[in-house]
């Protein structure tokens, strides 16, 4: 009797396909068949990971930004104004 043994399919990214998904992959945004063929592009090309590290580190830095900066309440309430959206009341928290 012959048994095959069938392994998922994945697919293989090259680098165009493998950037062109970096922020959705940062995003934890795509199918986990796609997660994997990129990290076994990351794991093996010598320079889509310098463009994965970079975006890392860009949105660590906008988090770490986020806390340091925030806007005043005058700067919220024009923006708000601004898209139309109605003023916050100051029982709604800060993050409205
Ligand atoms: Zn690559």
């Amino acid at each position: 009797m012959i048994t095959e043994v069938f392994a998922p399919v994945l697919p293989v990214f090259d680098c165009a396909a493998t950037v062109r998904r970096l922020w959705d992959y940062l995003d934890r945004e795509l199918a986990a068949a796609d997660v994997a063929a990129i990290d076994t592009h990351l794991a093996q090309c010598d320079k889509c990971p310098r463009h994965f590290a970079f975006a890392r580190q860009f949105l660590a830095a906008v988090r770490a930004a986020r806390t340091q900066h925030i806007a005043p309440d005058t700067l919220r309430a024009r923006v708000r104004a601004t898209l139309g959206l109605p003023p916050l009341n100051k029982d709604d928290g800060a993050d409205g």
